[in-house]
């Protein structure tokens, strides 16, 4: 992609090849313009294309330079927000519908993959959300009540076992959810994007939307070279949003989080680390996560940005950790470190709204977008199509909001990291 191993790490290393792409150098007509290449952007264009639509996205740089290509690949269900919490902050119609939705975008990423062929490294022996001391166990315990209130499948387990599947002693529990599981997320974002393609959508990179203007009943798009008339815009920019969409960036605090992987660890090694890989988060407020690859690198993460003093000091951070966690690992390497930022909204719930008529957009997903990003393209896509309405969205049609003391709040993000993780007050 870009050459820049602080922002794509690992993942542009062994990531599939992306199908060739060009910058949009023409005046071209379709039915939707969708602006970014993200997972959102891509799963509009693939379920638009399969609805006999013509499609063009358009992405400011490549396919996956967002979040898509720089996130953990933990491909969650449901939200961070506690499930019982969701109605509270949607209403009862939109919380539960949402919360039925984003329970089974795991089983929608999986059958996307399957149908399309997508190699991506899918392991889907779900995640382990870890608990760290009593509190930790305590909000896991209430998760797994509201959970299989709801009939979801979620699994209490104790120390004993968190300790067997992780190969760490560190935890006092866990939440296993079978209907998760991890990927390599460039590869998948780019497999999303060679299925649009396939299905007949045009994918342009090196092309960012820099203007809008009215056109009859549409809209024309245009980026420094071309431009698309198009009935329907998508907005699918979210946390890398540039150009005309500046109110996206302006409604979320961006939280930095990094990632670091090892060598690919011993056969030993494997085997008493994560020898199911299941994907692990924990329940700490400045959180850590971890995951395997498929040539056995751990991977790990925690909030923080790997620049200026941060760099030094989050790496540093990692290698104590990882030893702490992890006693039977002897000495710790990193051979990728990589970075973004995670768009998080006021209330951690995500946004659906209309920037002008026949303009639509999700966005705010708080740090959990593979399966929200593929099932809210998909709903965007039966949107546009006019085969659902506003009142039967899975969110709410609200204003955007710009966050006040958004600058403040993301200086303390990195600067909380970065005390948290000097002190090393961590397990
Ligand atoms: C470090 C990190 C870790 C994360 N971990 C996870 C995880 O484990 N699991 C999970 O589910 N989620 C995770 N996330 C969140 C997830 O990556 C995002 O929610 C997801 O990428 C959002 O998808 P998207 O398609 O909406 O936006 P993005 O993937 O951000 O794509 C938006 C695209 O829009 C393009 N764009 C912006 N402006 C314009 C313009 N004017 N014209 C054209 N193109 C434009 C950008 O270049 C970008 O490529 C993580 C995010 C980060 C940063």
């Amino acid at each position: 992609m870009l050459n820049n191993p602080r922002s794509h790490g690992l993942w542009e290393h062994s990531a599939t090849p992306a199908r060739e792409t060009e910058a949009l150098e023409a005046a071209v007509v379709a039915d939707v313009a969708i602006v970014g290449g993200g997972f959102t952007g891509q799963s509009a264009a693939l379920h638009l294309a399969q609805r006999g639509m013509t499609a063009v996205v358009l992405e400011a740089v490549e396919i996956g330079f967002g979040g898509a290509g720089r996130n953990v690949g933990l491909i969650n269900g449901g939200m961070w927000v506690m499930p019982d919490d969701i109605p509270g902050v949607l209403g009862t119609k939109y919380g539960e519908r949402c919360l039925g939705l984003l329970s089974d975008a795991p089983t929608l990423v999986r059958r996307i993959i399957e149908e399309e062929g997508i190699s991506c490294e899918i392991e889907k022996n779900g995640t382990l959300h870890l608990a760290v001391g009593s509190q930790g166990l305590k909000e896991l315990e209430e998760r797994h009540r509201q959970w299989t209130a709801r009939g979801a499948p979620l699994q209490l387990l104790d120390a004993e076992e968190a300790r067997r599947r992780t190969g760490s002693p560190a935890y006092a529990g866990a939440l296993f959810d079978p209907r998760a599981g991890t990927l390599q997320p460039l590869s998948y974002v780019r497999g999303l994007a060679a299925a649009a393609m396939d299905a007949g959508a045009q994918v342009f990179t090196r092309s960012p939307v820099v203007s809008y203007e009215r056109q009859g009943d549409g809209w024309q798009v245009t980026t420094p070279r071309g431009s698309v008339t198009a009935r329907w815009v998508i907005v699918a920019t979210d946390a890398y949003s540039t150009g005309p969409w500046q109110a996206v960036r302006e409604e979320q605090v961006h939280l930095p989080y990094f990632n670091l992987a090892t060598k690919p660890l011993s056969s030993n090694l494997r085997k008493s680390i994560l020898a199911n890989c299941e994907g692990c988060w924990d329940t700490k407020e400045i959180l850590s996560s971890f995951r395997m690859d498929q040539r056995g690198r751990l991977i790990f993460g925690s909030v923080g940005a790997l620049r200026n003093t941060g760099n030094a000091i989050h790496q540093a951070w990692a290698r104590r950790s990882l030893k702490r966690l992890f006693p039977q690992l002897a000495e710790v390497e990193f051979e990728f470190a990589w970075f973004g930022q995670i768009g998080m909204t006021s209330d951690a719930v995500p946004r659906f709204h209309k920037y002008e008529d026949n303009m639509v957009g999700f966005s705010g997903y708080n740090g959990r977008g593979i399966a929200p990003g593929t099932a809210f393209g998909r709903v965007l896509a039966s949107y546009v199509c006019g085969e659902i309405n506003d009142d039967d969205l899975p969110l709410p049609v609200t204003e955007v909001r710009p966050q006040t003391l958004r600058i403040a709040k993301e200086g303390f993000y990195e600067l909380g990291a970065q005390i948290a993780h000097l002190a090393g007050a961590r397990i």
